[in-house]
């Protein structure tokens, strides 16, 4: 075989290996610029092996600490696959089974795209043993929890913008706090819509700071004569990821090539979607509360049309839809009723803007 269709291979079961493990992801992946293209996919590949180790329960602390830490290491490595029996599916045992497709490419990208890549695995897989020995307990630890497993990937996607060339150096790569905020916009809404399937397998991403001041017990919120409580909890940590709205409105505005801008803002206007189909709703409690289908093409396909001025329509829709949900008694009411109104503030001074320009 020749080193082009080595090459070939290992590219082809890392775009595979890509499909399988994330369906939304893929696609806006492979939609990117192709400069991007395979970084992207390394990057992503790289986390996913990393989350991979960190989610497995049955894998040994002692073992997966020191992984987690030294797994940016292996990026170093000429060729390297997991052993041991890690990972709870058997696409992410296939993953680190078969790491030396991922590390092929990634060694064959620019050491500017190596660097990052390298440089988020290091930090996040410290974040991350760091977690496996301490809960999230304050909105602090939350923040904290947030940003090792979701800030930094805003992080890196920002310098992997700026690495291409496709977007201004000078603002991505001195744009880490905004790019955090990104990041907890999105694992904020995953963390508020995945609480049934996390509490019913015993993991409680919820920070007590919050659900403490509602319940003794966060699983009491499945039982519907905590109801109220229930919802008063839930709207107030949706209240708080609201806060990161602005901050993702800045940042979009900030980027210029189209398919960077999808591949950001489709994910940010389906966080606020999402926040305002849970807030207030109790089947969060339930079952599963998602987007409806239907809306979600409508949002890729009025995004790759209108760009940020359909941003600034989904953004103002959702907050409006929030602020009609608002119940006077709700603890957060005032709060919530506030941040809604800065975010469609916000909207009509990028719409002004816009219009002068
Ligand atoms: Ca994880």
């Amino acid at each position: 075989m020749t080193r082009e269709q080595q090459h070939a291979e290992h590219k082809a079961w890392s775009y595979n290996m890509l499909a399988k493990t994330s369906r939304s992801f893929a696609g806006v992946i492979q939609a990117l610029d192709s400069n991007l293209r395979d970084p992207m996919m390394v990057f992503y590949l790289t986390l996913r092996a990393l989350d991979s180790v960190e989610d497995d329960p049955q894998y040994p602390l002692e073992k997966k600490i020191p992984e987690l830490v030294h797994f940016y290491k292996r990026l170093d490595e000429e060729t390297w696959n997991w052993t041991d029996v890690c990972g709870e599916k058997e696409a992410e045992r296939d993953l680190l089974n078969n790491f030396h497709h991922v590390l092929a490419i990634y060694k064959s990208m620019d050491i500017k795209y190596q660097k990052v890549v390298s440089d988020i695995t290091q930090r996040m897989g410290k974040g991350m043993s760091e977690f496996c020995t301490r809960m999230v307990v304050s909105v602090a630890d939350w923040d904290l929890y947030c940003h090792y497993v979701a800030g930094l990937v805003g992080i890196g996607l920002s310098h992997l913008f700026a690495a291409s060339g496709l977007e201004d150096p000078a603002y991505f790569n001195h744009a880490e706090e905004i790019s955090n905020s990104c990041g907890l916009f999105l694992q904020k809404t995953n963390i508020i819509r995945d609480y049934l399937e996390d509490v019913d397998q015993e993991r409680f991403f919820w920070p007590k700071g919050i659900w403490g001041l509602y319940t003794p017990a966060i699983a009491n919120f499945k039982d519907h004569a905590y109801r109220t409580q229930a919802l008063s909890c839930l709207n107030h940590l949706i209240t708080n990821a609201l806060q990161h709205a602005i901050d993702s409105l800045d940042y979009m505005l900030h980027i210029v090539e189209p398919s960077v801008f999808n591949f950001v803002a489709i994910p940010q206007v389906m966080a606020i979607g999402t926040l305002s189909e849970c807030f207030n709703n109790h089947a969060v409690f339930t079952g599963v509360v998602k987007i409806a289908r239907k809306t979600t093409m409508q949002i890729i396909g009025d995004l790759q049309g209108k760009r940020i001025v359909a941003v600034c329509d989904y953004y103002q829709q959702y907050a409006q839809v929030i602020l009609a949900k608002i119940s006077e008694n709700d603890p957060s009411a005032s709060k919530t009723t506030d941040t809604c109104q800065r975010i469609i503030q916000k909207v009509a001074s990028i719409r002004n803007a816009s219009a002068k320009l």
